[in-house]
């Protein structure tokens, strides 16, 4: 079996994934509280603002918006995105 290091924080793990079961699962969890806070805020704040609302920190909740679009990507900047939000 292979042993690695987790890219988060660095304990060795036999995961298939990058991160070690602990991270694994806090980023789930992370995960899971920024689902349900830009569930309920459909006016977010910050990333600051968001960090101190869920307790996840500031690169999470921004790697977050990035991925799931919350944050406008200069080359895929388009008003047909507010279009399609269900309020
Ligand atoms: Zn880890």
């Amino acid at each position: 079996m292979e042993i690695k290091k987790c890219s988060n924080c660095g304990s060795f793990t036999t995961s298939a994934d990058s991160l070690c079961d602990v991270c694994a699962k806090q980023l789930k969890y992370n995960t899971t509280l920024l689902n349900n806070y830009f569930e309920s805020n459909v006016n977010f704040g910050s990333i600051s603002a968001i960090a101190s609302a869920t307790g996840v920190s500031p690169s999470v909740v921004q790697n977050y918006m990035i991925e799931n679009n919350y944050l406008e990507v200069p080359t895929n900047a388009t008003d047909a995105y507010y279009g399609n939000l269900p309020y």
